[in-house]
């Protein structure tokens, strides 16, 4: 082997050698199961929290009223140049008028979203403040921003008043950001505490991603902002649609003239071939029936309380105020075999290591699907005890 080949063998080699080392999985999706190694299994490692693209009927109902001149599977060019077909601006249409605001752009993909936007607002007269705990995206494209930045200890508000105190007023643009929902911990973003800090500089911009709550959370399921009815102190809001919407791509809620400038600054935008137009017209026919769907977000909630109240239970920590649950683990190797062996029970569950999160704080996470029956939650329940708690069976035998 060539040396320069050698040295790539000999780092995947040390990730090998601490448990971390990743490989892409081998599996079939069919509807909420999966199946791997001729086995099926109950997914709970995906996105799609309220099983809609696993939804068969509802996507039928699509293929059957999607009109044929939204039925295109490419839109062959950048949208600034052709590829802005109709359905682009019906969809951003639908969103502005959910959100009540000014306008909303389409991006591919959430981290399309993320990089280019926070790139593109971090100019050398901009400070960055993120959360220790942002998205990969986030950091990747406040890295290729020419601002300064830094990151507040995760959730603290206190952290986060002290750096705006002592660094604000040199800069002409604050660009505060944050997630609603965190993906690794499950927890929340104290949002109206953010919401009073931001209203105390008017040069700064408050970002929040939504990812995890957009379809979820909220009267109409627009996300936690809705939810906390601060929907209007949001100078960004970024929702995904390949996680609860059960589709794909993202979009930003903002201003006209924030749209304005983003369409003309941010290069994930302008530097690549929109979405098939198929897409966003599942994405509409999605969007157009969220406002309707409680029922689904309902059944998720009932599903997240009763596996908090099987953790509480059991005394495994529990830090999650919300549908996906880490399973505190701490060693690698250890999290991939309990891993591998809820998996051996059915239930596709998977080890998060680093450089995801923090060396030596390896977890499982469970995502939860408001589409599991309940005999399906009650055997998870039961597996959970199994392998967290070594007098699980005497646990679960007083309970029923
Ligand atoms: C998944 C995720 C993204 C990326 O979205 P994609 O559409 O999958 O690219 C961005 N931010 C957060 C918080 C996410 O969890």
């Amino acid at each position: 082997m060539r040396p320069i080949y050698a040295e790539l063998q000999s780092s995947l080699d040390a990730l090998s050698a601490t448990g971390n080392l990743r490989t892409l999985p081998h599996a079939a999706q069919e509807g909420r199961y999966l199946y791997a190694e001729g086995q099926r299994m109950l997914n709970l490692s995906s996105n799609d929290y309220l099983g809609l693209a696993a939804d068969t009927a509802l996507r039928e109902d699509f293929l059957r009223h999607v009109p044929p001149h939204d039925l295109v599977f490419s839109s062959g060019s950048s949208r600034l140049l052709t590829g802005n077909h109709p359905v682009f601006d019906e969809l951003e249409a639908a969103l502005a008028r959910l959100y009540g605001t000014e306008s909303a752009l389409l991006f591919n993909s959430g981290y399309d979203a993320n990089t280019g936007i926070t790139a593109a607002l971090s100019d050398p007269g901009t400070l960055v403040l993120a959360d220790k705990l942002v998205h990969a995206s986030l950091i990747d494209g406040i890295r290729l921003g020419r601002g300064t930045w830094k990151r507040f200890r995760h959730n603290d508000l206190d952290d986060l008043e002290r750096l705006l105190k002592q660094e604000a007023h040199r800069y002409k643009r604050i660009l505060l950001v944050v997630e609603s929902i965190y993906s690794m911990d499950g927890d929340m973003a104290p949002l109206e505490g953010l919401v009073a800090l931001r209203r105390q500089y008017p040069h700064a911009l408050l970002y929040v991603d939504e990812a995890h709550a957009f379809g979820i959370r909220g009267p109409q399921g627009l996300g936690l902002c809705e939810e906390k009815g601060i929907l209007a102190d949001i100078d960004l809001l970024i929702g995904t649609l390949g996680k609860a919407a059960g589709s794909a791509g993202a979009f930003v809620i903002c201003r006209r003239v924030m749209r304005d400038y983003l369409v003309n600054h941010v290069r994930p935008f302008i530097f690549t071939t929109a979405l098939p137009p198929v897409v966003a017209a599942w994405t509409l026919c999605v969007l157009r029936r969220l406002p309707a769907m409680s029922a689904r977000r309902l059944r998720l909630q009932t599903i997240a309380r009763r596996v908090h109240e099987a953790l509480g239970r059991l005394s495994i920590p529990d830090k999650s105020a919300t549908h996906i649950i880490p399973l505190p683990v701490g060693d690698s190797a250890e999290a991939v075999r309990r891993a591998h062996e809820m998996q051996r029970q059915g239930f596709y569950v998977r080890a998060i290591r680093p450089p995801t999160v923090p060396l030596g704080t390896s977890r499982l996470r469970l995502s939860l699907r408001a589409d599991l029956s309940d005999d399906e939650l009650d055997a998870l329940l039961a597996s959970l005890g199994s392998l967290f708690h070594p007098d699980a069976a005497r646990i679960s035998a007083t309970d029923s």
